[in-house]
């Protein structure tokens, strides 16, 4: 696939272009808060009304598990790279067990008829039977004992009528199966059991955002928000019944109280009005399966990140009149659609910043066995210390350094030792032969990954703060210049009602400190999982300074985030079970 955004940089220097990419890349915190509060926007009017970029999609689950839930039940994940069928024994004590075998679902079947992916689901469902015959009593609840219940989790858009049914709206993520969009998602799945005339019985439909939240909640007494980071992006949060008022006459609008919403968030601005698109995600886009669509996600998303960064180094592969990278080599990875996987980045950025820590803590235990005399590390400080260092504020790379033998030379023993690290990665991942890859294209690659995946933690704050907002538990920071920095961990917020919620402000409110001060220490429970939160370098340390920027140090302090660990199919049993509950 070839890149459009290929840099001519005839009255520039090669140090105009990086800094052009490195410009078009980074967020300012101004516009953090400016896109949060198009998103509650998005938000209320997504609640207010059905068909909706951002669904705001009521699951029917009228509150969160406290832990204390028995049963056992099978679940199905779909929703994404793998296919995941699964036994989840729920102890009632915050504990469960769980076996489970992971099936892979080929682009043959994403993007076939949907009634043999479908048969497809029901096969592995049975294969899973097979090999792993039910150990204990199916749930006592179930009303005809030698039917199997079955929770599905199924993380793509769809509009949900009951607990138990639900329309596909649209796919996303490299699905396009034929005939599904419109259908009743449960009654495709049910029907392809009962043609193989197995006893099992699909009772709940959740989407994987619910089962996040529901399986935190279970495993951690509480939790608000459960949040996906993976091939996709997208949230479920408790929201107030009074708040969502295109319920108007189904039956549960009547009964109040809290229902989980599944926001479908990575829809958020698809009429690309406020999200910063550069070149390289247009690309993206178009060559997409589903331009248009997602806008947000193809920010953020586990499935995208590689891609975006892809046409980033496919720009300086490609530049003119001179390639910036590679010595314009392309390799098979780096030309495919597709072809450079994020975990790529991961790897990239970990070799920059792994096993330093080691050799500095080995060094100074052979220099220092008791390890007492803070001491540096040779070669930490180099004969400039002026000199880019390729951290922090300073990751731009620096082509004349990078460039020179002279320029190298004055590197640090620690940066080079860095930079040469990356450098193997590159060889390694990108299929390069060593002799085609600098250490000045190790700092390209890297800079590029880390603006990249920085800008994508930074854009998934604005999601998690807005939901903070949107249920009264944080204000907007006043008074945000578009000089202040991300990286003033210490500053207070102050806080104003925003969204007409009225939130305490512990600041002037001195009659009643203590009180004040108890709601603000009060944790608030955010349930995640996906890869990219679970194993990229800092995603969360990134999406915490976001926070910190939109909503204050004092609520980002108290988000705690933990991992929705089998979210999908401790929170597709959690709904099986309220689906039994409610059966009449
Ligand atoms: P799913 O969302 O399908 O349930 P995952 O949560 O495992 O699955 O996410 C898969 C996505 O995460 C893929 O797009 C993959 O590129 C990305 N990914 C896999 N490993 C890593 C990693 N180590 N670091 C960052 N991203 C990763
Ligand atoms: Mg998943």
């Amino acid at each position: 696939m070839a890149s459009t955004s290929a840099y001519s940089y005839l009255h520039k220097s090669p140090q105009d272009v990086l800094n052009d990419i490195d410009f078009q890349l980074t967020l300012e915190p101004a516009l953090l808060t400016k896109l949060t509060k198009a998103f509650l926007e998005e938000i209320n009017v997504g609640l207010g009304r059905y068909g909706e970029d951002m669904a705001m999609v009521p699951s029917f689950v009228t509150g969160v598990p406290d832990g204390s839930e028995t049963g056992t039940f099978l679940a199905l994940d779909l929703g994404g790279t793998n296919l995941r069928v699964c036994e989840v024994v729920l102890n009632g004590d915050k504990t469960f067990r769980l076996r489970q075998q992971k099936y892979k679902v080929s682009d043959q079947l994403k993007t076939g008829e949907a009634t043999v992916l479908f048969d497809y689901l029901a096969d592995s469902v049975d294969a899973f039977l097979t090999t792993h015959p039910p150990e204990s009593p199916l749930s006592p609840d179930a009303e005809v004992p030698d039917v199997l219940p079955l929770g599905l989790t199924f993380s793509f858009p769809v509009e949900q009528t009951a607990l138990g049914s639900g329309t596909i709206l649209t796919w996303t993520k490299g699905f396009s199966a034929k005939n599904a969009i419109g259908n009743d998602v449960v009654k495709l799945l049910q029907d392809a059991f009962d043609r193989k005339h197995m006893h099992v019985k699909c009772v709940a439909l959740v989407n994987d955002t619910v089962g996040a939240l529901l399986s935190r909640a279970y495993t951690s007494g509480g939790c608000i928000l459960g949040a996906i980071f993976g091939t996709g992006t997208n949230g479920a949060y408790l929201e107030e019944v009074a708040k969502i008022p295109k319920l108007a006459n189904n039956p549960a609008a009547a009964k109040g109280g809290y229902m989980v919403v599944n926001t479908e968030w990575g829809a958020f601005n698809n009429k690309r009005t406020q999200l910063p698109f550069t070149p390289f995600d247009s690309v993206l886009d178009r060559t997409s399966i589903n331009p248009r669509f997602q806008a947000f996600e193809k920010f953020i998303s586990g499935m995208y990140l590689g891609e975006i960064t892809r046409h980033v180094l496919l720009s300086l592969i490609d530049a003119a009149p001179r390639p910036m990278l590679f010595g314009g080599k392309a390799t098979k990875v780096v030309n495919e659609q597709w072809g450079l996987d994020t975990s790529v980045m991961s790897e990239v950025e970990e070799a920059w910043e792994t096993r330093v820590v080691e050799e500095k803590e080995k060094v100074i235990k052979e220099v220092d066995p008791n390890g007492t005399e803070p001491r540096s590390f040779p070669g930490e400080i180099g004969e400039n210390p002026n000199l880019w260092d390729g951290d922090d504020h300073d990751i731009l790379p620096r082509w004349d350094i990078l460039s020179t033998p002279e320029g190298l030379a004055q590197l640090s023993l620690k940066v080079k030792g860095k930079l040469e690290r990356v450098r193997k990665v590159l060889v390694s991942r990108l299929e390069y032969a060593d002799g085609d890859v600098s250490l000045r294209d190790a700092a390209i690659v890297r800079w590029a990954c880390h603006l990249v995946a920085r800008r994508a933690a930074l854009l998934s704050g604005v999601a998690v703060a807005a939901i903070l907002l949107q249920t009264g538990r944080a204000g907007f920071v006043q008074d945000v210049h578009s000089d202040s920095s991300l990286n003033t961990p210490n500053d207070v917020p102050k806080v104003n009602g925003a969204n007409g919620i009225h939130v305490t402000d512990s600041v002037t409110n001195g009659t009643s400190k203590n009180a004040a001060k108890e709601e603000f220490e009060e944790k608030i429970g955010v349930g995640v999982d996906g890869s990219l939160i679970q194993f990229y370098p800092h995603f969360e340390r990134t999406m915490r300074e976001s926070l910190r920027s939109i909503v204050g140090a004092d609520v980002e302090r108290r988000v705690e985030i933990g991992l929705a660990k089998d979210g999908s199919g401790v929170g597709a049993a959690l709904c099986a079970l309220q689906a039994l509950k409610q059966e009449p």
